[in-house]
């Protein structure tokens, strides 16, 4: 299933992090410049995470969340907590704010963010009322911890903050890889392959099409776009032949059908695989469907929750074409939303929608919780390229998944 465009899960991460009522809705609201957030003197008034989306002067569009405090108590607050330690997993860069104070619950989220390698900033608020002693101040410095003084009352500070965000964020968050324009020489063109069936939304295109024409247009490249019919229309006007080939992952078959044999060729969702998460390990994902077995468990994994359709991509036709395909009494179950099932460690393969909606942070985090319990994972596309026997013509233009998936394949049939 595909939405609409997802800039905002191309644009950067920041968590504001902090004890319940250190001023971290405030502090959202001076980056907003407006009262998004209920601010209240009551402890603990941010439930789930906020996120918002704004425009910051040499950054561009940030996506802040906002999230509840970590210390709070109780049925409810453990669940809050809980919500507020998850978004850690999605966030390229932590604002730890703090009235002052430190003690344990801020340790804790240094911590934290030490073992996930996520950078942090100490954001001083509230300096217009008291500042944190100098030799607090010294110690963290001593610890390389970059901070930061405001006061959303004098509105001081912002500048500080925006500066040291510029410079912490790490360079992916901030300039994000291209989805294909690298792939192809100035000069060259790309022919996009678009379905219009039923499946495709009513007057528009999906995510990753609009993304991946964006981005030709970004390389300042030239792009052509048909259905897959007009593939040999296409080719037949062209004065020069089209350098790569893109196409939906369901038609996927129907394009190398129609497509010369020497035309590169991949698909919208094994592009996403690569710039939302790792295409050769999720290349050699794939490799896994080659030996399955009866009684097996996949796991078929999709970030939005929606009501199962008919022909529906991740409900039906892909369990139809694995079991097709491995010929295997397969035990394939679903998972929805933000979070993995719990125990992932029982299933043999995780098969992951394009996740045009969630951030490379969150595919990449998604992907290593999957790689420390040696659970492989694939995406839609990728794995359909393998179902429809295609994969191998998919993946020729990336030469590491290639490799990567050849290698794994062989040991896959060795285990079978
Ligand atoms: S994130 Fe996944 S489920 Fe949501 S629209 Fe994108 S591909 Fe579909």
């Amino acid at each position: 299933m595909q939405m609409q465009p997802q800039p905002k899960a191309m644009s950067p991460h920041i968590g504001i992090y902090g004890r319940r009522n250190a001023g971290k809705s405030s502090l959202l609201n001076f980056l907003l410049g407006y009262e998004l957030a209920l601010v209240s003197a009551i402890a603990g008034t941010t439930a789930d995470p906020v996120e918002k989306t704004l425009e910051v002067p040499r950054l561009g569009p940030v996506v802040f969340v906002d999230t509840a405090g970590y210390d709070d108590e109780g049925e409810l607050g453990e669940l809050r907590v809980q919500k507020t330690l998850a978004s850690l997993k999605q966030v390229n860069l932590a604002l730890l704010v703090s009235e002052g104070g430190w003690g344990e619950p801020e340790e804790e989220m240094v911590k934290l963010c030490d073992e996930k390698k996520l950078r942090l900033i100490v954001v001083w608020n509230k300096s217009d009322l008291a500042r944190p002693p100098a030799c607090l101040q010294e110690k963290l410095a001593g610890r390389g911890l970059p901070q930061v003084l405001v006061s959303t009352v004098n509105n001081t500070g912002l500048d500080d903050l925006v500066l040291a965000m510029l410079q912490i964020l790490p360079e992916e968050a901030l300039a994000p890889p291209p989805m294909l324009s690298d792939l192809i020489p100035a000069g060259e063109s790309c022919l996009f392959v678009a379905p219009i069936d039923s499946s495709a939304p009513k007057g528009r295109l999906i995510a990753p099409q609009v993304q991946a024409m964006r981005d030709c247009l970004d390389g300042h490249l030239v792009s052509h776009i048909v259905q897959p019919q007009e593939i040999p229309a296409a080719l037949e006007v062209l004065k020069k032949r089209p350098y790569l080939l893109v196409c939906d992952s369901q038609a996927v078959d129907e394009c190398v059908r129609l497509a010369p044999p020497d035309l590169s060729l991949t698909t919208y969702s094994i592009l996403m695989a690569r710039i939302k998460g790792d295409l050769p390990f999720m290349s050699a994902g794939a490799a896994t469907i080659l030996g399955l077995k009866d009684g097996d468990a996949v796991c078929i994994s999709e970030v939005c929750a929606h009501h199962a359709q008919p022909d529906d991509i991740g409900r039906v036709k892909i369990p139809n074409w694995l079991k097709k395909f491995t010929g295997a009494d397969l035990k394939i179950s679903f998972a929805q939303g933000r979070d993995y099932p719990a125990d992932l460690s029982r299933y043999k393969l995780v098969i992951h929608c394009g996740g045009c909606m969630i951030n490379r942070q969150l595919m990449l985090t998604r992907l290593a919780e999957a790689g420390r319990k040696g659970v492989p994972v694939t995406n839609y596309g990728v794995a359909i390229s393998l179902l429809h026997g295609v994969l191998e013509r998919s993946l020729q233009i990336f030469p590491a998944a290639l490799e990567a998936y050849r290698k794994a394949a062989i040991e896959a049939l060795a285990r079978k």
